[in-house]
């Protein structure tokens, strides 16, 4: 089996290595790793629900009351009254007839996309969508069309070029996880319309984020014209799991056809709970995500101020791109040493030559600390000359 190291020595050599760093989370703000405290800016708990009392609380009392796991998947050992409530709850946020619960969103793309999809069909796929819509594509026999990111002209020409007759989705993250800038939907809602294609939108990133929380679709007021609007409870709603939001048709066929919700056992109640104390915190005072956007205007504006490449945008993802991957370990394992950790994103999860921390910021956070968190990126990106 020398292929194995032989590979661990090629992605070393190319600076492309990666392995598991173990932080004990302190808060939803802090870890400790070392016995040194460290600030977080590489984590998508974009609230801190992880670590409000509510929610906490509620994992806890769901524990006690129901046991750990789930015990099996939901259609043979049976749906557990937490998720039955938590797809009211949220269908009812979300302003759409049903919801369907994965157990990541990872699996709720794949599974959707694969269920919808067939070899007849064209899946219009942005160029920068994340992994898990790639891979949804990948396990469909339909053809997958890429896009220029958010190239609407192009999206056009590709939409016109295919079969009049084929089924076509449209594919696009809200919120692009390692851009951090959101998709044109009007204009793609638009051009679906035009070419009767359906819409999916990867609210991953804009749940508890954008349109008060709601997402893309209600930041954009088109939730009555995307289709299938998937989203996660693992990053704004500090919990786990993925799901998808649309017409009631749409979740009855999910649960009949979507095999990665069809054949893996449910997540535990105490998840479920969690998720459904995060999401009536943020339904009852969006003041939360207001904070949210506060800090990361506060983050792009300071490092903008400083002289960093950053874009004004209006979500907590802020990408500082430094090209080569050895420059962007570098300067991560620099700005660790200085108390920060902060993610270094290098290809195949970016494209070639456009490495770059990836700075998120959260509510949990407060300016004084974002603020010498600025001085230190700054500092450190200016002695490697960026
Ligand atoms: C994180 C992420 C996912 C996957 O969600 P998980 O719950 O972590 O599996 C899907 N799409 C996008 C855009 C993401 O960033």
């Amino acid at each position: 089996m020398d292929f194995l190291q032989d590979y661990l020595t090629a992605v070393k050599q190319k600076d492309l290595y990666r392995r598991n760093l173990t932080y004990e989370p302190i808060d939803a703000a802090h870890v400790r790793f070392d016995g040194k405290t460290y600030l977080m800016l590489a984590s998508n708990n974009y609230l801190g629900l992880t670590h409000h009392p509510a929610v906490q609380q509620a994992a806890c009392k769901a524990i006690n009351q129901y046991g750990t796991g789930s015990g099996g998947a939901r259609l043979t050992t049976g749906t557990h009254p937490e998720f039955a409530e938590l797809e009211r709850e949220l269908a009812a946020f979300k302003g759409v007839e049903a919801v369907l619960v994965f157990n990541t969103g990872y699996m709720a793309n794949v599974g959707t996309i694969s269920a919808l999809m067939g070899p007849e069909d064209v899946i219009f796929s942005d160029e920068l969508n994340h992994a898990s819509i790639i891979d949804g594509c990948r396990l469909t026999k339909a053809r997958s069309v890429v896009f220029r990111h958010s190239d609407m002209q192009h999206l056009s020409q590709c939409l016109a070029q295919a079969p009049e007759k084929s089924r076509k989705l449209i594919v696009v993250d809200g919120v692009f996880s390692m851009d951090g800038d959101i998709a044109p939907l009007r204009d793609i809602v638009e051009l679906a319309e035009q070419y009767q294609a359906m819409v999916m939108v990867d609210d991953a990133h804009a749940t508890g984020v954008l349109g008060q929380g709601k997402g893309t679709a209600a930041h954009f007021g088109l939730k009555d014209r995307v289709h299938i609007q998937m989203g996660t409870l693992s990053k704004a709603l500090g919990a786990e799991g993925g799901y998808v939001a649309g017409s009631r048709p749409l979740i009855e066929y999910l649960i009949n056809k979507a095999r990665s919700y069809i054949f893996s056992t449910a997540l535990s109640p105490a998840t479920i709970a969690a998720a459904r104390a995060a999401l009536s915190l943020i339904a009852q005072d969006p003041a939360i995500v207001a904070k949210l956007l506060d800090n990361a205007a506060f983050m792009r504006a300071g490092l903008r101020t400083a002289g960093l490449q950053v874009d004004e945008g209006e979500t907590p993802i802020i990408p500082v791109i430094v090209g080569s991957a050895a420059t962007a370990v570098r300067l991560a394992d620099e700005l660790r040493q200085a108390g920060l950790i902060i993610a270094a994103i290098r290809p195949p999860t970016v494209p070639e030559g456009q490495s770059r921390l990836r700075i998120t910021v959260s509510a949990a956070h407060d300016q004084q600390e974002l603020g010498q968190a600025i001085e230190k990126i700054t500092a450190a990106a200016k002695r490697l000359g960026l």
